[in-house]
């Protein structure tokens, strides 16, 4: 029985406050309060400058100027418009052509994308597969459709993939369910910075080939950092990996023009789906289209617009990808600087390759995190660890969190 007075719990736990905005604006308070110098805000999700003023790119931001009254204000089509859902194939897959059929829609954010896939590809009631580090609006978007999230445990004992984790949850998950959602995020993992490597994806889809049987397989991969990882070549190499697989593992991309684009609140992103089968393509757009009319109708048409435009004209495309590169470039250098300066304290942390977030393993994380607020570092505890925002702070910030982590571990834990 629900315990609201009005409204239906429906299966969900609904937290009273976003945990991320309440300590962001704790931070924010103290910073009002003894000065910004005094506060490292590494709860953030959104890339800043060493300043701390979101990072906006100028290309785009020309773009959007540029557009006409039309693309601001009339409606999309409900699956998106023919040029953005062009350019954001070109945009995820870069060089790489894949073999089989892609279909792709607009959505609002790669969050638009998950939730579409959780409820077209699970059924009610079912367990959605990801690993146990991970986004925390996974567990609310399956929530919302009546699904819960499960997981196995990423890493083994040395810090490698853990793929018996993975195969021996993917095989008792088929045993109760007529198909699985299983959820990827890669490569710049949140929250870890972890990329699945080459070796890790055969691992992965070995597995599932193995598993599936006659019931059906839904990868979704969640590429929302791709853009900000490192080279864009390198990072895209897995993708002929999703090539050869059989009909009834269906690979769906959940793409975020968010970060790609520094769009996060325009709120566009794109669900692309790859099939040797054409058949299961078109019903991806009719199912998929279904779910749009149904939930938000039709997404940003100015961001759609923007993005097409830029994939329209090479020069402006060699412009958006050189101010992004020279972004990117930054946060990697801070996320190197982050690791080093961990492996020089001593201070374990969960293993990183790229991206946004780090993470550091520890127990009372709730409490680690208190007491690293005493000293005006507000990270998010997430359980079994504690999440560092690298894309919210300078270079030397993330030289010196390190041995002030290790410190509040020490203190707390003894
Ligand atoms: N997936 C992950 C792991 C994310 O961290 C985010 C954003 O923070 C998203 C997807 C989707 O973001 P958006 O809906 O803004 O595209």
């Amino acid at each position: 029985m629900s315990n609201y007075r009005m409204a239906e719990a429906n299966s969900r736990i609904i937290p009273l406050e976003d945990k991320i905005f309440g300590i962001s604006q704790k931070a924010k308070e103290m910073a009002a309060r003894e000065g910004a110098d005094k506060v490292v805000n590494a709860t953030i999700g959104s890339l800043l400058d060493d300043n701390g003023k979101l990072v906006v790119l100028s290309s785009v931001v020309e773009v959007l100027k540029n557009l006409t009254p039309v693309d601001y204000a009339d409606y999309a089509p409900i699956a998106g418009t023919p040029d953005f859902l062009k350019a954001i194939k070109k945009a995820i897959f870069g060089s790489y052509v894949p073999k089989g059929y892609t279909e792709a829609l607009a959505t609002p954010g790669g969050t638009g994308a998950i939730r579409n896939t959780i409820q077209n590809y699970s059924k009610r009631g079912d367990q959605v597969l990801t690993s146990d580090w991970y986004w925390s609006p996974y567990s609310t978007i399956a929530q919302e459709i009546e699904r819960t999230i499960t997981t196995y445990t990423l890493f083994d004992d040395a810090g490698n993939f853990n793929a018996a984790s993975f195969e021996s949850k993917v095989k008792e998950l088929l045993s109760k369910q007529d198909g699985l959602v299983i959820i990827l995020n890669t490569p710049a993992h949140n929250p870890t910075g972890y990329s699945f490597t080459l070796d890790d994806w055969q691992k992965i889809i070995a597995i599932v080939k193995d598993a599936v049987g006659e019931k059906k397989i839904t990868l979704l991969v969640d590429v929302a950092y791709l853009d900000f990882a490192g080279d864009e070549e390198e990072y895209r190499k897995f993708f002929p990996l999703l090539d050869d697989l059989p009909a009834n593992i269906l690979v769906v991309i959940a793409a975020s023009m968010s970060k790609t684009c520094t769009m996060y609140g325009m709120r566009c992103g794109a669900m692309i789906c790859l099939t040797p089968d054409k058949e299961i393509a078109d019903e991806f757009k009719t199912v998929c289209a279904f779910s749009c009319r149904g939930t938000w109708s039709n997404c940003n048409r100015a961001a759609m617009a923007a993005l097409a435009n830029i994939y329209a004209d090479e020069a402006l495309l060699a412009k958006v990808k050189e101010e992004r590169r020279q972004y990117s470039e930054m946060l990697v250098r801070r996320g190197k600087t982050f690791a080093k300066s961990a492996e020089e304290t001593g201070l374990k942390i969960v293993p990183f390759d790229a991206g946004f977030f780090a993470t550091v393993p520890c127990e009372n994380a709730e409490q680690v995190g208190l007491e690293l607020q005493k000293e005006g570092i507000f990270t998010v505890p997430i359980g079994k660890g504690i999440r560092v925002s690298i894309a919210s702070i300078s270079e030397e910030r993330c030289r010196m969190l390190p041995p002030a982590i290790l410190r509040a571990i020490k203190k707390v834990n003894g």
